[in-house]
């Protein structure tokens, strides 16, 4: 899920950000220079923005290269104010979500018999104090991925196999991932965040999928778009469902 650029020449370090404004005063950004060859540019949810450049671009070109990119930053900043994140708070009382369905935490005294589970909308996990919730949440939830995950994943790569008559087959590891969502070895490893589990089916299915076609094609060309598009026609739409599920709703 990660993009590509072309790899940085060798032993050239990036600088501090510097802070810039353009001459209109209308957009505040921050400069890195660095090794790479080409002028790079991301918004992100806060709001700012990071332009990356070669060490040799004056001042004059990059400015023109943002101003270039207005109509786009404009776009994606008020993509990003529409889709605000609810605070992540993880406490008795809070919620948490599992395939698509929100659960209100339970913290329930710690006992010999009780295990955690999901029950009429609740999340139920026992605890010793308010202080264990988070590990007994994390524990729960890297366990009911490690299950949930396994079979998914098998079950889509039977279909993919079938689809494309080949027999690449991916291993598979879960942990926790605050930024991404999984990734692709070239060895043939998946990683998967556990946090997919919170995702609703169809793009937890996309997410996989994704990754799957990255067992047949490590990058994101268009020759990769176009066997991800045969496999699930409606990638792209589920593409954007998932970049805004990840946008409002808080990742722990
Ligand atoms: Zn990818």
């Amino acid at each position: 899920m990660r993009r590509r650029f072309p790899k940085p020449r060798a032993g050239r370090k990036a600088s501090a950000p510097a802070a810039l404004t353009l001459p209109d005063g209308s957009l505040t950004f921050t400069l890195q220079k660095d090794g790479f060859r080409t002028l790079r540019l991301s918004v992100h949810p806060d709001g700012s923005i990071r332009v990356r450049a070669p060490e040799s671009t004056p001042l004059s070109a990059v400015f023109a290269f943002v101003e270039s990119r207005r109509g786009w930053i404009e776009r994606t900043l008020a993509f990003f104010a529409a889709h605000r994140p609810a605070a992540p708070v993880l406490a008795d009382g809070g919620t948490v979500w599992f395939l698509g369905r929100p659960f209100t935490v339970r913290a329930v005294p710690a006992a010999r018999e009780v295990r955690p589970r999901l029950q009429g909308g609740e999340l139920l996990l026992p605890c010793r104090n308010e202080a264990s919730l988070s590990r007994a949440f994390r524990l729960w939830r890297q366990s009911l991925a490690k299950s949930v995950l396994t079979r998914r994943l098998a079950r889509l790569d039977a279909k993919v196999r079938a689809a494309l008559n080949d027999d690449a087959v991916p291993t598979l590891t879960v942990r926790s991932l605050r930024r991404r969502w999984g990734s692709c070895s070239l060895r043939g490893n998946i990683v998967l965040a556990a946090q997919l589990i919170s995702l609703p089916l169809p793009l937890l299915d996309y997410v996989l999928i994704h990754e799957l076609c990255h067992l047949r094609r490590m990058d994101h060309s268009p020759a990769f778009h176009a066997l991800l598009l045969r496999l699930l026609p409606d990638a792209r739409e589920r593409r954007t469902a998932l970049r805004v599920w990840g946008l409002e709703h808080p990742r722990f």
